[in-house]
């Protein structure tokens, strides 16, 4: 079965590997350059997006992870990793990966609505609603031609896919519905 890393610097790594593993993936948690070479997909969790780009400079994985995302390896990032893979980024004038053409707003919905949950069916991914968890996310306010919006909630997109790359603005891994792990695992199989 598929081996998918979690890039395990900071953020919500437990809650992904629990949720590859109910999904029936094998989770490796991933922190160097070595490890990566051993998994064939990636994801990048939430936590705060300036202090895992940081490490991923300073490491080298940023590097690795961009030409294996390039030749075609399977990325997933959440909430912060949305941030990461992003090719703009709204109101910065920084990026990091640069991967995916989407312009992120980061803490898109502010102080006020710090964090919220709404349940909403996903097309494509789940007929039932899912819990769809905002923790101080990003949204992106517009996607290029080449990216498919899975999801938009308000108006606003909280979910892309970009060929090999999938970005969602919300966290399905703290929730008990592997749903979403499921269809990274098939995108993944399918690549
Ligand atoms: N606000 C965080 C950032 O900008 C993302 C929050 C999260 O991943 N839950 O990196």
């Amino acid at each position: 079965n598929m081996r998918v890393g979690v890039l395990a610097f900071q953020g919500a790594v437990r809650e992904h590997l629990r949720m590859l593993t109910m999904a029936g993936a094998q989770a490796v948690a991933v922190k160097r350059r070595e490890d990566l070479c051993s998994v064939d997909a990636l994801i990048l969790p939430g936590g705060e997006s300036t202090v895992i780009g940081k490490f991923l400079q300073e490491t080298g994985l940023g590097e690795d992870i961009v030409s294996r995302a390039e030749g075609g390896m399977p990325v997933w990032g959440t909430c912060a990793g949305m941030i990461l893979l992003a090719k703009h980024i709204v109101n910065e004038n920084y990026v990091h990966l640069g991967l995916m053409d989407i312009w992120v707003r980061r803490n898109a919905y502010g102080s006020q609505l710090d964090s919220f949950i709404v349940r909403r069916p996903v097309p494509g991914v789940s007929e039932k609603p899912l819990d769809l968890v905002f923790i101080r996310a990003p949204y992106a306010e517009k996607v290029s031609p080449g990216v498919e919006v899975l999801l938009e909630v308000d108006g606003k997109i909280v979910a892309a896919r970009q060929g090999n790359l999938l970005a969602t603005a919300f966290h399905p891994e703290v929730t008990e519905d592997p749903s979403f792990h499921r269809f990274f695992l098939e995108m993944a199989g399918s690549a």
